[in-house]
């Protein structure tokens, strides 16, 4: 059997943590077992679906490569198909109009609560031959009554539903459109889904799309449901509440690599003997659906940054580069204008914990910075250290192969003719010329500002340090 896995989001928000963990296992089952990825877009609540959202998906699972082999399919594109079907369900009586108000559906509910009984549906127009006149009525699927429904879930293990707990479940609007247990159902037979893994939310669902399948003579697909992901609280994720970073694009912005969020994603809830750490390829060879753990994991946003610096410090330097240069775009910095990317991603690579941040300490490199950090301006560039910046700033200019070395030498140079130790000269130098008191070894941070912004740079730390005298 080829085996066909599908991601079904609904368009109406990011794509956030929990969905894209859904789309990545699905997506590992997919690829181990080399089958189909599909992505439909459940577009059916025109209310709450919007273009940008589908957006935001697409350009989520594209930025964590998930890609996918058919689709994107669009429900909305596909009513003709589920009118048919439910066309199908009526002429063959497994489905049936029902024409009761809404007065009168809530006047039942109401009896059965003050009966203390569970508010179902009592089917009093599963025998209706003839239409009401001036109710334009909703199409129920005809659910057996009784019997069991049994889900063999991957992750679940054997979940049975009795059918007299399951309702006529509405399959079409009054207006005519379909429902969600109705469009899903479909989708998944015409699509020949063969695996359908999703959050455990939607296990309610499962007997009621069973039901339906069996009625349209197919056999189910195999279920495979997810559990929760929780806040590192415990409690249900929520944004407003956690101020955690939820949609994935959001990761992005923070400065996150792609590979970092799937291998934290892929320990949410399943794991490898101790192992933290894994390719892609070793997810896919490794991960079984079956492993998946069948209790709730929590986030754990330092394990994220931890894993991150690790793929940072890890990882081929033109792919960060290629990051790096996302990043330094969203500062307003051409990479192609100052030093080569490649070459600052590679002295920055073991310098920091997310993209953001090696962006923000990189751009110095591009363009002059505002100001001094305060700090580091106050402890090194004082009047003492005029004399060795005005020195190290005369044998820089003198330079005329701007090379890491020479510059070395340049810095060696300019302290020992003043007899001062070489942090005394170069940590005025750094200061000035990249206004930070942290930066890369101080010859290869010249070496990237290059010759001329030095020289500039020097000259601006010196007149501070004038100014910073006659204020005194
Ligand atoms: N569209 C549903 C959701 O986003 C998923 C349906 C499914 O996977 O069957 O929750």
């Amino acid at each position: 059997m080829t085996i066909r896995a599908r991601f079904a989001p609904s368009p109406t928000g990011y794509l956030h943590i929990g969905g894209a963990r859904t789309a990545l296992f699905s997506w590992l089952h997919a690829r181990k077992h080399g089958g189909k990825f599909v992505l439909r877009i459940e577009d059916t609540d025109l209310e709450r679906s919007t273009a940008e959202s589908v957006n935001a998906i697409l350009e989520g699972m594209t930025w964590l490569g998930l890609e996918y082999d058919e689709g994107p399919f669009f429900q909305t594109h596909r009513f003709d198909r589920y009118r048919e079907v439910i066309q199908r369900l009526l002429d063959e009586d497994k489905a049936y109009y029902c024409y009761c108000t809404r007065e009168e559906l809530e006047a039942m509910r109401a009896e059965q609560m003050a009966r203390k009984e569970k508010p179902r549906y009592d089917g009093r127009c599963r025998a209706r031959t003839t239409p009401r006149e001036g109710v334009e009525p909703v199409v129920r699927f005809r659910n057996p009554a009784d019997g069991v429904v049994v889900v063999e879930d991957l992750i679940r293990g054997k979940v049975v539903f009795q059918n007299s707990e399951l309702d006529d479940l509405i399959i079409a609007r009054s207006d005519g459109s379909p429902t969600y247990n109705l469009t899903v159902v479909v989708d998944d037979l015409d699509m020949t889904v063969s695996h359908v893994i999703r959050g455990d939310d939607h296990l309610n669902n499962t007997p009621r799309q069973i039901n339906i399948l069996r009625a349209l003579g197919a056999e189910p697909p195999v279920y495979a449901h997810l559990p929760m992901i929780l806040a590192e609280d415990g409690a249900k994720l929520s944004k407003r509440v956690h101020g955690e970073s939820v949609s994935v694009i959001q990761y992005r912005e923070e400065g996150y690599l792609p590979e970092a969020l799937l291998n934290y994603l892929v320990r949410l809830g399943w794991s490898h003997g101790d192992q933290e750490v894994f390719s892609l390829e070793e997810m896919v060879t490794l991960f079984d659906i079956k492993d998946v753990n069948n209790s709730a994991s929590s986030i754990n946003p330092s394990k994220l940054l931890w894993l991150n610096q690790h793929y940072i410090m890890q990882s081929p330097v033109e792919h960060i580069a290629h990051h790096l240069s996302y990043h330094l775009g969203k500062l307003d910095i051409d990479p192609s204008h100052g030093p080569d990317i490649l070459e600052v991603a590679k002295v920055q690579q073991e310098r920091a914990k997310t993209l953001v941040e090696m962006a923000e300490m990189s751009s110095y490199f591009y363009h002059d910075f505002a100001e001094f950090e305060e700090k580091a301006a106050k402890k090194h560039l004082r009047p003492v250290a005029a004399e060795g910046l005005a020195k190290v700033r005369d044998a820089l200019a003198a330079l005329e192969d701007w090379t890491a070395e020479n510059i070395y030498q340049a810095v060696v140079t300019a302290s020992e003719t003043l007899e001062l130790k070489m942090g005394k000269v170069a940590q005025p130098l750094r200061v000035a010329v990249s206004g930070r008191a942290a930066t890369p070894s101080i010859d290869i941070t010249l070496y990237l500002v290059g010759k001329e912004a030095c020289l500039r740079r020097i000259d601006r730390a010196l007149d501070y340090i004038a100014q910073r005298e006659s204020a005194a």
